[in-house]
């Protein structure tokens, strides 16, 4: 199974991706872990990556579309994965389908789109940024964020709508509901 699970900022990808990852025992990939991760540990990349995330806007499309590239490729994720926040413009669903090809690797199976009202988004992100502390978690930045997703992020549903494999599952409701209709429609 190779899925990429979608949403605005907000919508509770994380918490939704981990469980579908438990259920098909595929990794969980995720940029905005990986470069949070290159951040922490000082990775010139992460020093690069650090000023975009920051302002909430996107990191440049070549250097996740590189880090993708080498995850994909591990031996854990040979059988599937879950890709988590990417790709998140056009140009990177085209990256991913080129890159698929060139690896000779299986197409995706499905996207699957976690969709949540605008007005509950930056209420949850705030909630979020107290729990979590994230230094993007200002209110500020999680308005650019939002607006960077509904720019760029967002005319990726009409993207794989085309391609066939769009799944709209309604993210709002407990977790558990939401669970429940992530299952559903797994
Ligand atoms: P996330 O944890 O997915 O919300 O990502 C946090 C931040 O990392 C985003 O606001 C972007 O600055 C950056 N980021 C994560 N994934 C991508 C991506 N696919 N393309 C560009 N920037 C990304």
């Amino acid at each position: 199974m190779r899925l990429i699970f979608m949403g605005p900022p907000g919508a509770g990808k994380g918490t939704q991706s981990a469980f579908v990852c438990t259920e098909y025992q595929i990794p969980g990939i995720s940029t905005g872990e990986m470069l949070r991760d290159a951040v922490a540990k000082n990775i010139p990349l992460g020093l690069k990556a650090k000023e975009y995330m920051d302002q909430g806007t996107l990191v440049p499309d070549e250097v996740v579309i590189g880090l993708v590239k080498d995850r994909i490729q591990q031996e854990d994720a040979l059988k599937g994965y879950l890709l988590d926040g990417f790709p998140r413009t056009v140009e990177q669903a085209d990256a991913l389908k080129k890159m698929l090809s060139e690896l000779n690797e299986a197409p995706l199976d499905m996207a699957l789109n976690l969709a949540v009202p605008p007005e509950l988004l930056v209420e949850r992100l705030l909630i979020r940024a107290q729990k979590e502390g994230r230094s993007d978690d200002t209110e500020e930045v999680i308005r650019t964020r939002i607006e960077t997703y509904n720019q760029k992020t967002l005319p990726l549903l009409d993207y794989y709508r085309k391609e066939g494999i769009l799944r709209e599952v309604n993210g709002t409701g407990s977790l558990e509901e939401v669970q429940s209709k992530v299952k559903e429609s797994l």
